[in-house]
């Protein structure tokens, strides 16, 4: 089939928050130009969102957001204090620090306030000319066979009707997609606790920036403060939760109460000097734990809160939704671009649905602990971290080298153990010191991109590589790209495919490949392996679940 020549966007994405924005980029990257409006007329000031796991760092790595990784930092500990009183009773890391190794180059959680995370990927969907169209609302829409019409509110009281070929819903909990396509919202919302969130800016020598600081619980009156750096100057930003029965939360969330009553709370949890500044943001939070059944029909997706809703217990929310984007898009593209049948795009929804479920009863489990007050509630499992979160159920992979995989290692959010042998849906892991004939070097990272198909053809010479080669060539080289990886010590091929001498054996050990023995990864745009086969003919059955 021809490429696909696009005159207009075909994908309208509605709501500009993680969920949006990393859909447009993804898009964008893979040269489908994108419509992103937004309702609100401003960009929300909050850092709501801002624990960033090791996976999604990754993921930013490929999709070439890597000023965004390295503006992330520390966590620091958690500091917990009895109300009123400046004794700290605990003080721990919320995670155990681990090193990076060269198949993981991103161990630790990190933080960057959500308004700070979308900022740096704003600035890269600048560079395609693509901003968040402010003040438009999408209403309604209807689908059929060839399109999607969205009927669009601006916030200047103008309509519009837009034709377009896929519509993304990225617009959060309350958004119009998943309502207007009638999906089920299962899970509960239990009436026992509200909190208060939002943003200040205030300073108090008492108080280490570094550190997360927690006067009392949720048994009987709670103020936290968390220092997030993107939503003060010079050090004056932090987030703020206020909650417990014995706050009168009502009288704090009035919108027409002043920041006084809030100020007054803080201080009262905090005995010393506060010089309060601003009120950012404030908003209520209420336990809301529900998911669809599907995450689209027909033409019609939803991604991020807009078809998950969870306790921000464990720092999955905005980690979820970049996830979700990401899944949903490279596919999309693929479909745009006429190299894949639209059937791709059922595996959105059955890779993501097993994921999403294990998480929200992860962060369940640990709502329950907080609003309990139990003692290991801020505690964080290193599954958290997202780095085994895996597709090995899904149904476009295909794994012919390990047999036998039991059930418990097909939980969609496995713990991820460095040294295991990663099979199809897990993971890739990076590997660094590959070096070309040129001597040049490169990390798998730096050549994983959500643009196209890595093939890692582990074999002993480029010549035995050739079938696969030979095999790949009818592909389009934007979407498929062979890269010969050759065992250490090997002399380095030249011209053609692109062949690397694993120079400190990190790519074999990472991906447990035999020297002597060939055998090919597929990775997936979004760094997950897609397969991992034998010969030219499974590279053929793989290929052949993804691509026309
Ligand atoms: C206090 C707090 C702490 C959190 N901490 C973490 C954390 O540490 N780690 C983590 O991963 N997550 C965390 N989260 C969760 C995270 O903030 C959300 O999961 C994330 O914002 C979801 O992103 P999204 O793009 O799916 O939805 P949203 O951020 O809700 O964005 C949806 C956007 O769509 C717009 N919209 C709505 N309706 C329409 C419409 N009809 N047309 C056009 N636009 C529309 C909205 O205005 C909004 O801008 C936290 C949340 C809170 C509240």
């Amino acid at each position: 089939m021809p490429a696909q020549q696009f005159d207009t966007p075909p994908v309208l994405i509605a709501g500009a928050g993680p969920a949006g924005l990393i859909a447009a980029l993804v898009l964008l990257r893979n040269g489908v130009p994108v419509r992103l409006i937004e309702k609100n007329d401003f960009l929300h000031p909050g850092s709501r969102g801002c624990g960033i796991q090791p996976r999604t760092m990754e993921l930013l790595h490929q999709l070439g957001a890597t000023d965004l990784v390295r503006a992330l930092y520390p966590l620091g500990s958690n500091r917990s204090y009895r109300f009123g009183t400046l004794d700290i009773v605990r003080d721990e890391p919320f995670v155990e620090l681990k090193t990076s190794t060269v198949h993981l180059p991103y161990p630790n959680p990190l933080m960057i306030g959500q308004c700070g995370f979308e900022g740096y990927i704003r600035s890269h969907l600048a560079k395609y000319g693509c901003e968040p169209e402010l003040g438009t609302e999408l209403t309604t829409f209807e689908q059929d066979e060839n399109g999607v019409t969205a009927h669009l509110s601006k916030n200047d009281g103008n309509k519009e009707t837009v034709h377009v070929q896929y519509l993304i819903g990225t617009d959060g909990a309350r958004g119009a997609t998943r309502k207007g396509l009638g999906l089920s919202f299962t899970g509960n919302t239990p009436d026992t606790f509200r909190m208060l969130v939002g943003d200040v800016r205030m300073t108090c020598d008492k108080l280490d920036y570094n550190h997360w600081h927690r006067f009392g619980d949720f048994k009987s009156k709670t103020v936290m403060l968390r220092p997030m750096r993107e939503v003060g100057v010079d050090n004056d930003g932090w987030a703020l939760m206020i909650g417990g029965p014995e706050i009168d939360i009502d009288k704090l969330l009035d919108p027409e109460g002043s920041k006084e009553v809030i100020f007054a709370v803080i201080q009262e949890a905090v005995p010393a000097e506060i010089q309060f500044k601003e009120l950012v943001w404030k908003g209520q939070w209420k336990p809301n734990m529900r998911m669809v059944d599907k995450f689209g029909v027909g033409r019609v997706f939803v991604a991020g809160d807009a078809a998950h809703v969870h306790s921000p217990t464990g720092g999955q929310g905005l980690n979820s939704s970049v996830q979700d984007a990401i899944n949903l898009s490279w596919k999309l593209a693929l479909v745009l671009k006429n190299l894949s049948p639209p059937s791709l795009l059922d595996s959105y929804s059955a890779e993501r649905l097993p994921v999403i479920a294990e998480m929200l009863n992860i962060t369940t489990e640990l709502f329950k602990k907080t609003a309990s007050g139990a003692d290991d509630a801020w505690k964080r499992e290193d599954r958290l971290r997202m780095l085994g979160v895996n597709y090995r159920r899904s149904p476009i992979v295909l794994e012919e080298r390990s047999t036998g995989l039991d059930s418990e290692s097909m939980a969609a959010y496995g713990d991820a153990v460095e040294g295991t042998t990663p099979v199809a849906g897990d993971r890739a892991p990076d590997a660094a010191r590959l070096v070309d004939a040129e001597g040049k070097e490169y990390t798998f990272f730096d050549l994983f991109r959500v643009t196209h198909h890595s093939v890692l053809i582990f074999a002993s010479d480029v010549n035995s590589a050739k079938s696969i080669l030979d095999s790949l060539q009818k592909h389009s080289e934007d979407a498929i790209r062979p890269i010969v990886v050759l065992p250490q010590g090997a002399s380095g091929g030249s011209g053609g495919a692109l062949a690397l001498v694993d120079r400190d054996g990190h790519a074999y050990s990472g991906y447990k490949a035999t020297e002597g023995e060939t055998v090919v990864v597929i990775l997936r745009p979004d760094g997950f392996v897609g397969a991992v086969v034998n010969d030219v003919e499974g590279v053929g059955r793989y290929l052949q679940k993804v691509f026309f």
